[in-house]
C-alpha cells in the first residue's frame, strides 16, 4: 500500500472531514461558511455536461497506428508515410439512444478515430456504414429528431421514423445496411469503420487525389442475432462498452486494417456515381482498395469522463496532405462537430488533455473564453501582424499548412447536386440486397422489415414502406405486402429502436 495522501479542497488545502457537514453543536443546523460543503456540492450539481445530442451513448480506448505500406505517391501527411507510428483514439457510439439506453438496439454505430500525428490532430469521424441516410446537412437536424422522441409522449416512434424515411428516398441505401445483419454486431470489436466521406489526399508534388477510407477488423465482421440482441438489451444495456474495456485489459488487444481507396482527381468529374454522395460508395471494382497500416487498441481510459466523454472529434481536424471534399454532408459537419463541443464542453475544450495534439505544439492568436488552460510566454503578442519577430508570436506559412482545394463557380442555388449515370436512389440499395446479402441474410432482413410494417401504425406510411422496398427491390416489395397481409411474418425481436 502507497503511503495515504490527505484529501483536499480544490484548491489544496487539507480537509478534516469527507463524512460531517459543519454543525452548530452535534445536533443543531448546517452553517453555510462550510466552505468544502458547498463546494462539494456544488461542483456534484455540475458534473454532468450535456451529452451529445446523436451518439450520445459510447466508449473508446487509446492504441497505436502502425504504416506498413507505402501510399507516399498519393499524401506527403506525416501520419501516413512508410514506417510512422502514431498514438489513436477511438470512441465507438450508437447513433439514436441517449446515454443510458442498450448498446444492442439496432442502429448505425459511430467509429470516431483520431491520429495524435507530428503535424497536428487527424480525426476521421465515421461509421460503420459506408454511407448515411441523408446527403444535405439541411435535413440533419430533422432526420434526429425523427429517429429521437416524439413531442407529446417523449416516446419513440415508428411512425415518424418511417415517415421520414420514406419521404426521403436518399435515405434506401443506409437504411438497407441497417436493416441487414450489419445492424446489429456482435461487438463494437466486429465491425468495420468506414469514413464514409471522401476525403482529399495531396502529394509532395502538389497532386490531389480523393479517398475514401476503410477500416477492416481484424476480428471479422460478425452479427448479433435479432433474439441475442433483445435478450442482451435487457440482460447487460452496456455489452458493448465491457466487451471492449474487458477485452483490453485483459491483454486481448482488437485491430484493424486501415485501406483507401484512391480515385485520380479528375475521373471524379465523370465518375458514374456522385463521388461527393454521402449516400453512394465507390465500386471495389472500380477502385480497389490500397492498404496503408493497421492499427491496434491497447490501453484503455483512465478515467472514462475526462478521457472518452470530453474527447471531441471533428472531421475538421486535418493536416497537411489531407483534407476534406465538396461533399455537402462533410462541410457542414465541420461546422457543426466543433459547435457542438464548445456548446457542451466550453470554448477552449481543445485544450483538455485528450484533445490536444500529443505529438504536435499549439500556438497561434486565439485567446480567453472559458476555462483557458494553456497560455504563451509574456512578451507573445495578442495579435498579429506585429514586430516582435518570433518572440512576439508564431507566422503561417503556405507551404506548411497544405489545404486541400478544388475548382468551384457557379451561381449560389438551393438545389440537389446535378445526377450522373448510375445516380438512382435505389441503384445500391438494391445492389446490396441482391448481391451482397447471401439467401440466409435477405432471409433475416425480410423478418426485420416484417417487424417494421407491423410496428407502423398509419395505412399511409405503411403503404410508402411498400412502395420504398419495392423500389428497392420488386420481389422484395411484394415479399413484404404478402407477407403483412397474411400476417405470416412475426413482428421482429430485435429493437429497431422503439419497435
Ligand atoms: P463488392 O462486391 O466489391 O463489395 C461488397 C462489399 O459489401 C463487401 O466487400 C463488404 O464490405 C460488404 N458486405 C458484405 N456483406 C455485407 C452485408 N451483409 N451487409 C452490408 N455490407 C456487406 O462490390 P461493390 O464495391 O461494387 O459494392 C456493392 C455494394 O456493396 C454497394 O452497393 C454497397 O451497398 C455495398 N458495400 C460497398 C462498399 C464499398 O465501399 N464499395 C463497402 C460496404 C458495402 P467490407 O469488405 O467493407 O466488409
Amino acid at each position: 500500500m502507497s503511503e495515504q495522501k490527505l484529501t483536499t479542497t480544490e484548491t489544496g488545502t487539507p480537509i478534516a472531514s469527507d463524512e460531517h457537514s459543519l454543525t452548530v453543536g452535534a445536533n443543531g443546523p448546517t452553517v453555510l461558511h462550510d466552505r468544502y460543503l458547498v463546494e462539494k456540492l456544488a461542483h456534484f450539481n455540475r458534473e454532468r455536461v450535456p451529452e451529445r445530442n446523436p451518439h450520445a451513448k459510447g466508449a473508446g480506448a487509446f492504441g497505436e497506428f502502425v504504416v506498413t505500406e507505402d501510399v507516399s505517391q498519393y499524401t506527403r501527411a506525416a501520419v501516413f508515410q512508410p514506417g510512422a507510428k502514431s498514438e489513436t483514439l477511438i470512441r465507438f457510439s450508437s447513433v439514436a439512444g441517449e446515454q443510458g439506453s442498450p448498446d444492442t438496439w439496432r442502429d448505425v454505430r459511430g467509429f470516431s478515430l483520431r491520429f495524435y500525428t507530428t503535424e497536428g490532430n487527424l480525426d476521421i469521424v465515421g461509421n460503420n456504414t459506408p454511407t448515411f441516410f441523408i446527403r444535405d446537412a439541411m435535413k440533419f437536424p430533422d432526420f434526429i429528431h425523427s429517429q429521437k422522441r416524439l413531442g407529446d409522449s417523449g416516446l419513440r416512434d415508428s411512425d415518424m421514423q418511417w415517415d421520414f424515411w420514406t419521404l426521403s428516398p436518399e435515405s434506401a441505401h443506409q437504411v438497407t445496411y441497417l436493416m441487414g445483419p450489419r445492424g446489429l454486431s456482435k461487438t463494437w470489436r466486429h465491425l468495420n469503420g468506414y469514413g464514409s466521406h471522401t476525403y482529399q489526399w495531396i502529394n509532395a508534388d502538389g497532386e490531389r487525389f480523393w479517398v475514401k477510407y476503410h477500416f477492416i477488423s481484424q476480428q471479422g465482421v460478425e452479427p448479433m442475432s435479432p433474439a441475442d440482441a433483445e435478450r442482451i438489451a435487457g440482460e447487460d444495456a452496456d455489452f458493448y462498452r465491457r466487451d471492449l474495456f474487458d477485452s483490453i485489459a485483459a491483454g486481448d488487444y482488437p485491430s484493424w486494417d486501415v485501406y483507401v481507396q484512391v480515385m485520380p482527381y479528375e475521373e471524379a468529374k465523370t465518375y458514374r456515381f456522385n463521388p461527393f454522395d454521402l449516400t453512394k460508395t465507390w465500386s471495389k471494382k472500380d477502385y480497389p482498395r490500397i492498404k496503408v497500416g493497421t492499427f491496434t487498441l491497447n490501453r484503455n481510459p483512465v478515467n472514462f469522463f475526462a478521457e472518452i466523454e470530453q474527447a471531441a472529434f471533428s472531421p475538421g481536424n486535418q493536416v497537411p496532405g489531407t483534407g476534406i471534399s465538396p461533399d455537402k454532408m462533410l462541410m457542414a459537419r465541420v461546422f457543426s462537430y466543433p459547435d457542438a463541443q464548445r456548446h457542451r464542453i466550453g470554448t477552449n475544450f481543445n485544450q483538455l488533455p485528450v484533445n490536444q495534439p500529443h505529438a504536435a505544439e499549439v500556438d497561434n492568436y486565439m485567446h480567453q473564453g472559458n476555462m483557458q488552460y494553456h497560455f504563451p510566454p509574456a512578451a507573445h503578442r495578442v495579435y498579429h501582424p506585429n514586430s516582435f519577430g518570433g518572440d512576439g508570436g508564431p507566422a503561417a506559412d503556405p507551404q506548411a499548412g497544405v489545404e486541400a482545394s478544388w475548382e468551384s463557380d457557379g451561381e449560389l442555388v438551393r438545389t440537389a447536386s446535378t445526377l450522373r449515370s448510375d445516380d438512382g436512389d435505389f441503384v445500391q440499395p438494391g445492389i446490396l440486397y441482391r448481391e451482397v446479402f447471401s439467401p440466409e441474410e435477405r432471409e433475416g432482413f425480410h423478418q426485420v422489415l416484417g417487424g417494421q410494417a407491423q410496428a407502423i401504425t398509419i395505412d399511409e406510411i405503411r403503404e410508402r414502406f411498400f412502395q420504398y422496398w419495392t423500389n428497392v427491390d420488386a420481389g422484395l416489395g411484394q415479399i413484404l405486402r404478402d407477407g403483412y397481409a397474411q400476417g405470416a411474418v412475426e413482428p421482429a425481436t430485435d429493437s429497431h429502436e422503439n419497435t
